[in-house]
């Protein structure tokens, strides 16, 4: 295959190339050769390509053994970068990211001010606008969203967002008002993907992300590429039952016991308004900051939900076995990760000894969408996109 395709060789080893000096900076020329195994002239012109577009830049003289002291080369992290979009259920989030998905810019609106797809292109244009960000810069626009969707339509179908975002392009609207561009993604696959090449899980082989927030979701990446299922529905385990007592929780899918029913942020409002003797309905970073300073019935429900999203995540990972499980979403993170600590409490109640590691995201917020902007990002790095998408 590869040897009748001289045109997706090239395009291997650029993205090889770039991808090791992504890793590795600085490096040298001879150093790249040797760890990709490809000759020295072949990696010399794909160095001079890159450092000619303006991607790498030259630093000084490496170690010497000998002769004229080898130059290295960097990857210019600030020279272009990706926007990512994370279309949630109350808002839309964008950020700009640089070439190692560091946020440099970001911002976020109301979701019924933007107005669907055609309201997005008008926010995105406004914010390149806005931070006068040159067009030629920008590798491409991530979209993050829900699921369920069809990222090969770009179509979005999740009944958690309005009727005005659903059955259209997403992705076409975008890509052909913008000229630049773009895909999309499940929100937990995205915050995966992030965490697989430029956060916590990039030294291993597989990442389960847990996203606690209005819904519950997780996404799965498998060697940096993001596992969807057969259906685009891989890691959906909001519904997954957790609970079969006789007076476990009714969930609005109208099934009783799914772990959405006691860890999504709406299940922990209603929960403290069925077991409190409160008349008002609490919003939910009240409930986990009552929780945190001890007050019942608040800590009770944390508790419980803590356990139930615990006795998923087991369940997930002994189907799975992830190398590491990151959490993320606005329940883990509020309050200095209040909830993490009482999900990873649990997890270890379960099972003593796992073998997957169990962390908090370290982009905060931003995961879902950095993940966005990291779709992207894995378009310029990762050669097994490049062998998948001929
Ligand atoms: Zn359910």
């Amino acid at each position: 295959l590869v040897h009748s395709r001289p045109d997706l060789l090239r395009k291997i080893n650029d993205r090889q190339v770039l991808n090791l000096i992504r890793q590795k900076s600085p490096i040298s020329r001879t150093e790249i050769a040797r760890e990709l195994k490809i000759a020295l002239p072949t990696v010399s012109r794909i160095v001079d390509s890159f450092l000619e577009r303006g991607w790498l830049q030259s630093v000084g003289a490496g170690d010497s053994t000998g002769g004229r002291p080898p130059t290295l080369v960097e990857l210019k992290a600030d020279s272009r970068g990706a926007i990512g979009v994370e279309i949630g259920r109350g808002s839309v989030r964008i950020v700009y990211t640089d070439l190692l998905a560091d946020v440099l810019l970001n911002d976020e609106r109301p979701i019924e001010e933007v107005e669907g797809p055609n309201g997005l292109v008008r926010y995105i244009q406004g914010f390149i606008e806005y931070h006068r960000l040159k067009h030629e810069s920008i590798v491409g626009i991530g979209i993050a969203a829900p699921g369920p969707l069809d990222p090969s339509e770009g179509l979005l179908f999740t009944q958690n967002l309005r009727g005005e975002w659903l059955d259209k392009p997403i992705t076409k609207i975008v890509s052909n008002h913008l000229g630049l561009p773009c895909c999309v993604s499940n929100d937990a696959d995205a915050a995966a993907l992030a965490e697989s090449w430029f956060g916590k899980g990039e030294s291993f082989d597989s990442v389960l992300f847990i996203l606690a927030d209005t819904g519950i979701g997780a996404g799965l990446v498998i060697q940096g590429s993001i596992w969807s299922g057969e259906h685009h529905l891989a890691g959906d385990f909001a519904h997954m039952i957790v609970n079969l007592d006789e007076d476990n929780e009714t969930c609005f899918c109208g099934r009783r016991g799914c772990v959405n029913a006691y860890a999504s942020l709406p299940a922990i409002e209603q929960a403290v308004v069925r077991r409190g003797k409160l008349d008002k309905h609490l919003p939910w970073y009240e409930v986990i900051e009552r929780a945190r300073h001890g007050h019942s019935p608040e800590l009770e429900v944390m508790n419980t939900a803590a356990r139930y999203l615990a006795t998923a995540i087991v369940n997930m990972v002994d189907v799975v076995d992830p190398g590491i499980v990151i959490l993320g979403g606005r329940n883990t993170l509020h309050a200095d990760n209040f909830f993490f600590d009482l999900v990873q409490g649990s997890i270890e109640g379960l099972v003593p000894n796992a073998k997957a590691e169990i962390a908090v995201t370290g982009f905060g917020v931003d995961a879902v969408s950095v993940g966005a902007a990291s779709l992207v990002l894995q378009s310029i790095y990762d050669h097994m996109y490049v062998v998948d998408s001929q």
